[in-house]
């Protein structure tokens, strides 16, 4: 038994095999041609093929993975239409009587380098993206198929570096997990292993005599073991078999509508933190994003993250999801989460202290940066803004002020924004209780029953020594939820639960009858939940 480490990139666990994926080996070589006219024809034919194949496997992607992770095959497209990508390659052609083949594999060279020495980590992993179309080009000038698998059972995929194409091609019947030794946590194969469901490693250094071995992988911890001992590899069929049934409630339960027998509705979503975790929104078929803590990008970073950082993030959320309903909750630091460049000072008692929209509202410069860039995303999909830790009327209209203004100032500098449905967390007891005021305020309302439970019950959510007493299903906090999606429906809009009760299956048939429309939940209940709405009457 040996074990290899790398780095997980798509988690899950693999038992089988192992192939080394054989490529046909792309020799080129530099050739003198006495004919360039009849050089760039051939070039033309080759793109032309290229171009053809590319849009094949968009359309084989749309339906495996899914429009947003197919869209890398339209991107190649460009790429290979590329007016410089182009020219280069025809003045090589011109310029040096040379063969089309050489031409582009050089061409595809310099621009892989120039991609390469970015210093931004999307960027960087671009270089492969072009490397993958030259080589495609390359196959079509000289008339191979490019990589095969050689297998009969699903197997381990081992390849050095997987491109693309060559993973999207491959019969995902056969493939039980991918491991390579070069490729990047951000190319395009590591996003479209997560889109399929498949665990995935990179930079895993292993030999060539592994070819044929049997094989686990663990996309948890990042590890291959090749010939896994007895115990270890029954330790492991018992991880895979839990795996398994989790992903046939996915097949069972992927696609149908969260309704209950009697045809009760109610939207199920999930809670990200960042835009990695839109790929587990996705595979948990969550019907958009109910909570983006967007303090998380607060938090990973030594000093305010500018609006444009800000901007490609949401935007990225936003075309993502694709169309689906995002809402990113504004900055709620402070209390539990503490950020240095900050600088907030020491309080006695955090959870009621300054923090969240309180903040925003003291500081709005900071408040305005996070609103331009959340207005200027807008256009990208379907954004929705909530804010937390409201206690009063007055906050919202001093919000509104400064969301006016600021879409004044956007107007002013010709920046398209959408119309944004905007509403308030409702998580202390004051919000509560007079939600059929702020319900006239707003466009919807989220409750944050982890901070209203706290603060109902006066119980420190981080003290773990009360955590048996910390009651979640308190009739106190039942009663809040009720008035607040009562007051909602009466003022004619939504109401739903975005802390972590509203994972809670025990209440799920409550709050549908409480008439809950929303529940924003872990991408990984999502489907619990479904299955709780559909076995109801
Ligand atoms: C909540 O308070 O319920 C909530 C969703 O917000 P957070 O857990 O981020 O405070
Ligand atoms: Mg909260």
């Amino acid at each position: 038994m040996i074990t290899f480490v790398g780095k997980p990139v798509f988690s899950g666990i693999a038992i089988g095999r192992i192939a080394i994926l054989k490529k046909d080996n792309q020799s080129v070589k530099r050739t003198h041609v006495e004919d360039t006219g009849k050089e760039l024809e051939r070039l033309n034919v080759a793109k032309k093929k290229t171009i053809e194949q590319l849009k094949e496997l968009y359309d084989k992607a749309v339906l495996e993975v899914g429009e947003s992770g197919a869209m890398i095959f339209e991107v190649h497209q460009m790429m290979v239409e590329d007016e410089d990508y182009q020219s280069s390659i025809i003045n090589m052609i011109k310029a040096q009587d040379i063969n089309a083949e050489y031409a582009v594999a050089s061409t595809g060279d310099n621009f892989a380098q120039m991609f390469a020495s970015m210093d931004d980590d999307y960027m960087k992993a671009r270089a492969a993206d072009v490397k993958d179309i030259s080589e495609r080009l390359i196959s079509a000038l000289q008339g191979k198929a490019g990589a095969s698998l050689d297998a009969d059972e699903p197997v381990i995929v081992v390849a050095e570096d997987l491109a693309p194409s060559e993973t999207v091609q491959l019969d995902k019947s056969k493939v039980l997990a991918f491991v390579t030794r070069f490729g990047s946590s951000n190319s395009h194969t590591a996003i479209l292993a997560r889109t399929m469901n498949i665990p995935a490693l990179i930079s895993v250094d292993y030999p060539a005599d592994v070819n044929g071995k049997m094989a686990v992988v663990d996309g948890f911890s990042g590890k291959i073991i090749v010939d896994p001992e007895e115990a270890v590899l029954k330790e492991y069929e018992d991880k895979l078999r839990r795996e398994l049934e989790k992903k046939q409630l996915l097949l069972e339960l992927k696609g149908k509508e969260n309704v209950t027998k009697s045809g009760k509705k109610i939207n199920i979503y999930a809670n990200i933190g960042n835009v990695s975790d839109v790929a587990s929104a996705l595979q948990n078929d969550a019907c958009g994003i109910g909570l983006f803590r967007s303090e998380f990008l607060y938090l990973e970073k030594d000093t305010f993250p500018t609006e444009e950082e800000q901007f490609q993030v949401y935007k990225t959320v936003a075309e993502n999801m694709a169309g689906k309903k995002v809402i990113i909750r504004t900055l709620d630091i402070g209390a539990d989460k503490q950020v240095d460049y900050f600088g907030l000072e020491h309080e006695e008692n955090p959870a009621m202290g300054y923090r969240a929209i309180r903040i925003c509202l003291d500081q709005p410069d900071i408040f305005r940066t996070q609103l331009r860039a959340l207005f200027r995303a807008s256009v990208f999909g379907t954004i929705s803004i909530m804010y937390p830790m409201i206690i009063s009327v007055s906050e919202v209209k001093q919000i509104k002020a400064i969301v006016q203004e600021v879409k004044e100032e956007l107007t002013r500098e010709g920046i398209p924004f959408a119309e944004v449905e905007q509403g308030i967390m409702i998580e202390t007891p004051a919000a509560a209780i007079i939600s059929d005021l702020l319900a006239k305020e707003v466009d919807f309302f989220s409750i944050g029953t982890n901070d209203l439970t706290q603060y109902t019950l006066a119980i420190d959510r981080q003290n773990a020594k009360l955590d048996p007493i910390y009651d979640s299903h308190h009739e106190a906090l039942l009663r809040l939820i009720k008035m607040v999606v009562d007051n909602a429906h009466k003022e004619g809009i939504w109401a739903g639960i975005c802390g972590e009760l509203g994972a809670d299956t025990t209440l799920t048939e409550e709050f549908v009858n409480m008439g809950v429309d929303e529940l924003s939940v872990t991408p990984t209940f999502v489907l619990p939940v479904r299955k709780v709405v559909r076995d109801m009457e």
